[in-house]
């Protein structure tokens, strides 16, 4: 990751509508779980399509409606049927859903055990007792479609369990362990983009007979912007560099994903600002990275959920 740019590539505006971060990346929210707990049979039925030229969409659906941050809690079942589960409840929120054609879904095998009673599973779109609802009308991140999945006595063959039984919350967890670290990057990315626009506003627009960034107020709202960028990334790097280590990172990741989707968050805003009226306008991309960085502090866990994860750690 140390050789990522630090400047970042002008895009059109039309690219910008349908470019995201997170779409690029969620082929790997799927993948991880196959990795992490998977057979070296199912990594090559389920990994090699996503290498190919025509390469699935693929979602992982952990989400339900009455379970988000404590994912432990999932109620969709897995009940034993021969040779196999048959997978019953309901995920929401599950990016690709519906566009999706493999799916890594959580369910409970043993429903009195929490995480310990957690399995994963490998779907294919079509399956039957699969289905899908509608799209989520969301505030931004346009290219993602969310849906719900219904899953109605879903069956699952015994090679598309992950894992031994009461393995997939582990696997889970270590999903998250990367997930977090690239969307810090993702995050760092979009606040990146905002500090570069704003910063090169700032020297182009005069008021009061002087370019604004020579009002300091303008200058030091930059100077924090590009602080918090800088610190987002290491840490985002710190992050990748113990998983590529072969490390444990699950501190170093919330951290970094507690870190760079704050930045987003609010250097967007700091972005939009000092564009004045103009950062309101869709003119101008700023006001889509600041609807862009808001689920950042969502997916993958809260803000909340990563102050908890490091605060374990204490
Ligand atoms: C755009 C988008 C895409 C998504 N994609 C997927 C996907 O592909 N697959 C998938 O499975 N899910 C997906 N999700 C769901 C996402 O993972 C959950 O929304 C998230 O984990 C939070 O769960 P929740 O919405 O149920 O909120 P809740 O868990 O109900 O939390 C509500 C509030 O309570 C706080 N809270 C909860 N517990 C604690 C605690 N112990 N301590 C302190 N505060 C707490 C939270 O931080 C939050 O502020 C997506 C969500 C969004 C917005």
């Amino acid at each position: 990751m140390s050789d990522l740019p630090t400047e970042s590539v002008p895009l059109s505006r039309e690219q910008r509508d349908v470019v995201d971060l997170n779409l690029l990346c969620s082929n790997g929210f799927f993948a991880d779980p196959v990795l992490e707990l998977g057979t070296e049979e199912q990594k090559r039925e389920w990994l090699t399509p996503l290498t190919g030229p025509d390469t699935p969409m693929t979602a992982l659906a952990t989400t339900e409606p009455g379970t988000g941050s404590d994912a432990a809690s999932v109620v969709t079942t897995a009940r034993r049927a021969d040779d196999g589960c048959l997978l019953s409840g309901q995920k929401a929120w599950i990016s690709n859903a519906g566009e999706a054609e493999q799916y890594v879904v959580f369910a409970k095998t043993d429903p009195a055990r929490r995480s310990r009673g957690v399995s994963a599973f490998l779907l294919r779109k079509g399956t039957e007792g699969v289905s899908f609802g509608q799209p989520v009308k969301k505030m931004g991140q346009r290219a993602i479609v969310c849906r719900e999945v219904f899953l109605q006595d879903a069956f699952a063959p015994e090679e598309h369990r992950l894992g031994a039984e009461g393995r997939g919350f582990h696997g889970l967890m270590r999903t998250f362990d990367i997930s977090r670290t690239v969307l810090g990057a993702a995050a760092t990315g979009v606040a990146r983009a905002a500090y570069e626009y704003a910063r090169d506003y700032a020297r182009g627009r005069q008021q009061f007979g002087r370019p604004i960034v020579e009002h300091q107020a303008v200058a030091f709202r930059l100077a924090d912007m590009r602080t918090r960028v800088e610190q987002s990334r290491l840490m985002t790097w710190r992050s990748a560099r113990r998983l590529d280590a072969g490390l444990d990172a699950t501190v170093e990741a919330a951290m970094a994903k507690l870190t760079a989707s704050e930045t987003a968050a609010y250097r967007t805003w700091a972005a939009v600002r000092t564009l004045g009226g103009w950062g309101y306008s869709r003119e101008f991309p700023v006001e889509q990275w600041m609807r862009a960085a808001k689920p950042e502090e969502i997916e993958e866990g809260t803000l909340d959920i990563m102050r908890l994860v490091t605060s374990r750690s204490l």
